[in-house]
């Protein structure tokens, strides 16, 4: 039985991870949200976690007395009532009851990527102190994947993209693209943030960094192949030559109950990728980084290292906000994030501080280089 914190209970991965605790009957013992009143509202009658945190502006739930913000998020984290945390938040505030759960031994089921992309090396620190379990599908392929392989084994990992709405797209087609065809995701349906990073590419990007950290593989030795059919989510290719690979349904609720009843596994209610009556037809191809340039830039951070992966994906999230809003074009997001790296002053910051400061700094630079294109 596993006593459950939900960071981000009311986005895309939250609610899916509710479905998994609604039907694993595992006991809920805190949620947090960050604007969402009658998210939490419907979640707290449901549920009736004993701890209920909001991050933003959200009312609670009439009687119920919260905790607030990072430190809310973090006393839950170290609390003796809880197991495992699921972090689901968007954005990096995810890092916070990340490393405070580890530091206590617990597990963290990861979905936020942009906490692993940003502190990798603070994460990676003390992941063996606990459990760090990911959520995100193509990790989750990547860590079953990798079970009772030896590292010298392995050759590279190959992460699988499904291209995004304009994989086809040519690119003067792209350069004119809007937000709602940007949120026309082909295979997934997730929050608008990763909806448009899966566009850009810059999703597979930040995957990349994610992987590299989590298992401990070089840029050279972590590969992206295009598969619109997003049912494999990774393969390992081994020292052989023989190829290792990953296949389900699109559907993160598999990934995200992985995570909950690791090393075991449970029935759940997805009939596997191999329908009886049709032709299974799976595609790989090389991506194409002229009309998406995210994914080049993301290689560039992870090899200069330090705290370029942090500003890589601090500009990127204030670009696609932008974007969203309607203020930028669909290319100014990765020409701010381009030009924000080359202007990064905390190449050298190794410590935590540092690398928060490098984030903060390059989250407002792409603000004023949003405020001067639109
Ligand atoms: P959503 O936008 O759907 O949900 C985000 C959740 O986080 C909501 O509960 C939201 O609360 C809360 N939140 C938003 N902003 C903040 C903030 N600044 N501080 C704390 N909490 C906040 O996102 P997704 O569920 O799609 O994604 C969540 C994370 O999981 C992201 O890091 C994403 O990259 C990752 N991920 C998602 C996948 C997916 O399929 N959706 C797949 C793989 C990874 P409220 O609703 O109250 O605003
Ligand atoms: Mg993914």
């Amino acid at each position: 039985m596993r006593r459950i914190a939900l960071f981000g209970a009311s986005g895309s991965i939250g609610r899916q991870t509710l479905d998994v605790v609604r039907r694993l009957k595992y006991d809920l013992v805190a949620v947090s949200v960050h604007n969402n009143t009658e998210a939490l509202a419907s979640i707290y009658a449901e549920f009736r976690p004993k701890y209920v945190v909001i991050t933003g502006n959200a009312a609670p739930p009439a009687g119920v007395k919260p905790l607030y913000g990072r430190e809310g998020l973090v006393e839950v984290a170290e609390s003796e009532d809880v197991d495992t945390v699921v972090v689901a938040t968007n954005g990096i505030i995810g890092v916070f009851p990340t490393l405070a759960a580890l530091k206590r031994g617990k597990r963290v089921a990861l979905a936020n990527k942009e906490t692993l992309v940003a502190f990798g090396p603070f994460v990676r620190e003390v992941a063996d102190l606990g459990e760090l379990v990911p959520i995100d599908s193509e990790h989750s392929s990547a860590f079953q994947l990798l079970n009772g392989v030896k590292r010298e084994e392995v050759k590279k990992l190959i992460l699988t993209a499904s291209g995004g709405p304009f994989r086809t797209w040519p690119k003067e087609r792209i350069a004119k693209a809007r937000p709602e065809d940007a949120l026309r995701h082909p295979t997934w349906r997730m929050g608008a943030k990763i909806t448009v990073d899966s566009a850009t590419l810059m999703n597979k990007g930040l995957e990349v960094i994610e992987a590299h950290f989590l298992f401990d593989l070089s840029a050279d030795e972590i590969d992206v192949r295009i598969h619109p059919q997003s049912a494999i989510h990774a393969i390992l290719l081994l020292k052989d030559n023989s190829l290792k690979m990953h296949v389900s349904r699109p559907d993160m609720r598999i990934p995200i109950q992985y995570a909950l009843t690791y090393p075991g596994r449970e029935e759940i209610p997805i009939p596997p990728y191999l329908p009886p009556d049709e032709e299974v037809v799976l595609t790989l191809e090389m991506p194409d980084t002229e009309r998406f340039p995210a994914l080049a830039l993301a290689y560039r951070a992870l090899r200069l290292g330090g705290t370029y992966p942090a500003v890589l994906n601090a500009a990127n999230e204030v670009a696609v906000f932008a974007f969203l809003e309607g203020r930028i074009g669909f290319y100014d997001i990765t020409a701010i994030v381009e030009r924000v790296m080359e202007e990064n002053p905390f190449a050298h910051e190794r410590t935590f501080e540092g690398f928060l400061k490098a984030h903060e700094w390059a989250a407002r630079r792409a603000k004023e280089l949003v405020s001067s294109k639109s």
